[in-house]
C-alpha cells in the first residue's frame, strides 16, 4: 500500500471560524485543507451554491409581502437565479462539468433554507427584524488575517445581531449538546470580533437557528470574544512557526477517533495509517469498511465492482458489494488478488442492511499487508 504524497503545507494566512475549529482538533488537517483549497482551480460547488443563496436573499426584499403566495415568489426567484448560474457555468470551459446544479451536495437543503429565509424576510418587512445589514457577506480583518461569513446580520432596536443557520440537530446526550452549543458560541464570538472591526460597534447578541425552527440565543461578551481571537492568533502563530521550522506532517497530526472519524484526509494520512495497521473487519469506529476481496469485475462502462467478505464478531461472515469504482480513481482493481485484505476509506455505506457501498470524492482503497 503506497500513500499518495501530501501537498506541501504553507503558513496559514487567513483563519475562519471553521479553520480555527479544525486547527484546534488537528493542525495537520487544517494545513491540508488550506493546501487543497489553494490547489483547486475549478470553482467549488459549495462556494457557487453560497453565491446562489446570497443572490436570492439579496432579491428577497423585492417580494410582494401583500400577496399570500410568498413561497411561490421565493421559489420563482430561486429558479431564475439557478438558471442564471447555469448559463454562467455553461460559458466556462473549466466549470461546465459541474452541471447540473440540482445534483450538487446540499442543493435541496440550501434551497429549502433559503426559501424559508425569504419568506421570513418578506413577512416581517417593516419590523426591526427585516433591517438586513449583511447576508452571506465575507468580513475580513486585514491586520490579523481573520475572515468569516456570517449567514445574516440584522439591526434590531438594541443593536446588531448575528444570525447563523445550522442544518444539523442538537445531540440528545447532554455533554455532546453542551459541546455543540459551545462550538457555536465560539463561532459567533469570532464573527462578533471581525464584525465589530467593520461597524465599529460590538454586536449585542447572536442566534443559532436550526432547521427545526429552534433558536439558540448566544450572548456576546466583548472580553470573551477577544479571548477567542487571541487564542486563534496564538494557534495560527504556532502552526506557522512549525511550518517555518520544517516540522513534518506527522508532527502536526493529532490522532484520535473523534478527530479522524470525519477527516477527509484519512486515506493519505500516514499517522492514521500508522495508528491503524490492522483494521478490524466490517465497519469500524472511523466509518471505514474492511474485508477480504472475494471477487473483482469490470463492467462494459469500464467501472469496476468488488465483493469483499468480513467476519462478524459472532463468527459468521458478511459479504459487501462495492460498485461504481472507476479505473481513473482506483487503478486496475483486477490486479487485487482474491483474499487480499482491503480497507475502504471514506466510502458511502448505503445502509448496514443492504451491505452496499459506493465511492465518494475522498474515497481511497488501502491494501492492508
Ligand atoms: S486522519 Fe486524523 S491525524 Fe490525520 S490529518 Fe486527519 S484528523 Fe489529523
Amino acid at each position: 500500500m503506497n500513500l499518495q504524497p501530501l501537498p506541501k503545507l504553507q503558513p496559514i494566512t487567513k483563519l475562519s471560524p471553521t479553520m480555527l475549529a479544525t486547527l484546534k482538533q488537528c493542525p495537520l488537517r487544517a494545513g491540508l485543507r488550506q493546501a487543497k483549497a489553494q490547489q483547486t482551480t475549478r470553482s467549488s460547488t459549495a462556494a457557487l451554491l453560497g453565491t446562489i443563496v446570497h443572490r436570492v436573499l439579496e432579491k428577497a426584499r423585492k417580494i410582494n409581502s401583500e400577496s399570500e403566495n410568498l413561497r411561490t415568489q421565493a421559489e420563482t426567484m430561486w429558479d431564475k437565479t439557478v438558471v442564471e448560474m447555469e448559463k454562467e457555468l455553461q460559458a466556462s470551459l473549466l466549470d461546465r462539468c459541474l452541471l447540473p446544479i440540482t445534483k450538487w451536495k446540499r442543493y435541496f437543503l440550501s434551497r429549502e433554507r433559503t426559501l424559508r429565509r425569504c419568506e421570513e424576510i418578506a413577512s416581517k418587512r417593516g419590523t426591526y427584524e427585516t433591517q438586513v445589514v449583511a447576508s452571506e457577506r465575507k468580513f475580513s480583518s486585514i491586520t490579523d488575517g481573520f475572515t468569516g461569513k456570517p449567514d445574516l446580520i440584522l439591526r434590531r432596536e438594541n443593536g446588531l445581531v448575528i444570525i447563523d443557520y445550522k442544518s444539523g440537530e442538537l445531540p440528545d446526550d447532554l455533554e455532546d449538546r453542551e459541546g455543540k452549543i459551545e462550538s457555536w458560541r465560539q463561532q459567533i464570538l469570532f464573527y462578533a470580533s471581525i464584525v465589530k472591526e467593520e461597524f465599529e460597534e460590538w454586536p449585542v447578541g447572536g442566534e443559532i437557528r436550526l432547521l427545526n425552527t429552534d433558536v439558540i440565543p448566544i450572548s456576546i461578551d466583548p472580553t470573551k470574544a477577544e479571548i477567542v481571537l487571541k487564542e486563534a492568533q496564538t494557534l495560527k502563530e504556532e502552526f506557522n512557526a512549525n511550518i517555518e521550522a520544517g516540522v513534518p506532517p506527522s508532527g502536526l497530526a493529532q490522532y484520535s477517533i473523534d478527530n479522524c472519524r470525519f477527516c477527509e484526509f484519512k486515506g493519505t494520512c500516514s499517522t492514521f495509517w500508522r495508528e491503524n495497521p490492522q483494521p478490524s473487519p466490517g465497519t469500524d469506529e472511523y466509518g471505514c469498511l474492511s474485508g477480504q476481496v472475494l471477487k473483482v469485475t469490470t463492467g462494459k462502462s469500464g467501472k469496476g465492482s468488488m465483493v469483499i467478505i468480513s467476519e462478524k464478531s459472532d463468527g459468521s461472515s458478511q459479504e459487501w458489494q462495492i460498485s461504481n469504482l472507476s479505473a481513473d480513481e482506483f487503478g486496475n482493481l483486477e490486479e487485487l488478488n482474491q483474499g487480499t485484505f482491503v480497507r475502504l476509506i471514506d466510502f458511502k455505506i448505503d445502509s448496514d442492511d443492504s451491505y452496499r457501498a459506493r465511492p465518494t470524492q475522498n474515497s481511497v482503497i488501502w491494501e492492508v499487508p
